[in-house]
Order: structure tokens, then C-alpha cells, then sequence
């Protein structure tokens, strides 16, 4: 089980980089070593996310300790302890810098229903309104208070945090959610923006997000075959 994990990390960082969330060696993705433990497999400081293999990862508990792995480890790993304390049916969280996700954290805007990205975020989008980094379980905290039950925050100037009962479904939503942003972005360009009525909305929801079992594992699917081929494993 434990190697799954590992394995299903490391294709998480490879994805997320091939996606274009890869901000230099910034970003970082973290799994519960098993379902309901206190400690969780970390990717390492220092090289970037699509640069990951199962030896680069460190294995730490909530308060920082190192418990395997000799990889440095990011000091804004309570971004993870915190959310896994506060939420423990989550066993992924990402953290990264997408670049529109980014420029959305540095302006007041809210998240519409624009497209089919944005779908996944029907109900709403976590705000975390400070600049500072994350680097103590005081603010770990705030943060995850900020995220709530709620599936990906905002990290005021500075990035997002996603969620997911499983990695499959963080790493969606964390791609997802800087498309819908994309999205709403070049939409707002082109005119008044067409916001997706709720009744419409309410039709959608079961296809478009991961209320539809199957969607997050179809994307991922595709993804890893996109990222693969990349990298010239396919
Ligand atoms: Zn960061």
C-alpha cells in the first residue's frame, strides 16, 4: 500500500508540472502514508515537481519530524499537517503557484460560473487573506479554517491549497480550478460574462464534477498519458 501511495504522489507532482503549475522547485503535494494515520508522504525540497521519483519524497508526521526519506523538507509543511488534523477523510493536498490562480489571489475577484471547469467549485472557494507564509501550525490552522469542507482555498498573493479524500481528486481539483480561472479571466475579455444559471448549474453538477464517480479518475487517466508521453515513458 505504501508504495502505491508513494507512486501515485510522485504521478501527482509529475501531472501537476506537466499542467504548468510548476512555479521553479516551489509547490508541493503531500499523501497520508494510509487512511486515518498521522503522518503523511511529502515531495522534497529542492527539485521541482516534475522532476519527483519515489526517492525524492520525505515521510513526516504533523509536527515536521522526519520519519524516512532524506529529502529536505519545505518549511510550509503545515499547510498539510494542518489540513489533514482538520479534515481527517483527506488523504491529499496540494499546494502550488499556478500562474493565473496566482494573479487571481493577488486581486479581489470571486470565482463565476463561467465554464465547465468552474463547475467543481459550485460551492465556493476558500480565501486565506494573508500574504505570509505558512510555516507554523498556528497559521497551518488559519488556513484550514479558511478552506473549511470546502475543496481548494485561495492563498492571498501567493497560491492555492486542494483537498481531496483521495490524490486523485486533489490533483484534479487543483488543475481544475486554475483552468476555471483561465477561463473566466479571457471571458471577461471578451465581454459582459455569461454566468451559468443555477438551474442549469444544478444539471451540471452531476456530470461536470466529482459527484460524477468517475470523472476525476478519467481526467487523471488522460493526464498520465499526456505526462507520460511527455516525458517519454509512453
Ligand atoms: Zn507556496
Amino acid at each position: 500500500m505504501t508504495a502505491d501511495v508513494r507512486q501515485l504522489l510522485v504521478d501527482s507532482c509529475r501531472i501537476l508540472a506537466h499542467a504548468g503549475q510548476e512555479h521553479f522547485a516551489f509547490g508541493h503535494v503531500s499523501a497520508r502514508e494510509a487512511p486515518g494515520v498521522d503522518r503523511f508522504w511529502f515531495k522534497g525540497g529542492g527539485l521541482g515537481l516534475g522532476e519527483m521519483t519515489v526517492d525524492d519524497l520525505v515521510l513526516i508526521d504533523f509536527d515536521g519530524n522526519r520519519l524516512g526519506g532524506t529529502a529536505p523538507i519545505h518549511n510550509e509543511y503545515p499547510i498539510h499537517a494542518e489540513i489533514f488534523r482538520a479534515r481527517p477523510e483527506v488523504t491529499c493536498v496540494v499546494h502550488t503557484h499556478p500562474f493565473y490562480s496566482a494573479a487571481f489571489a493577488g486581486s479581489d475577484w470571486e470565482l463565476k460560473q463561467v465554464g465547465q471547469d468552474a463547475v467543481n467549485f459550485w460551492r465556493g472557494v476558500g480565501r486565506y487573506d494573508t500574504s505570509v507564509l505558512v510555516t507554523d501550525a498556528e497559521k497551518g490552522r488559519a488556513l484550514a479554517a479558511a478552506l473549511g469542507d470546502l475543496d481548494v482555498a485561495v492563498l492571498a498573493n501567493h497560491g492555492i491549497a486542494a483537498a481531496g479524500r483521495t490524490v486523485i481528486d486533489a490533483t484534479y481539483f487543483a488543475i481544475e480550478f486554475d483552468r476555471a480561472v483561465q477561463m473566466q479571466a479571457l471571458a471577461q475579455q471578451l465581454g459582459p460574462l455569461r454566468i451559468t444559471p443555477q438551474d442549469e448549474l444544478d444539471q451540471l453538477i452531476p456530470y461536470l464534477s466529482t459527484a460524477a464517480k468517475t470523472r476525476a479518475q478519467g481526467v487523471w487517466e488522460w493526464l498520465l498519458r499526456q505526462t507520460d508521453k511527455a516525458d517519454g515513458r509512453g
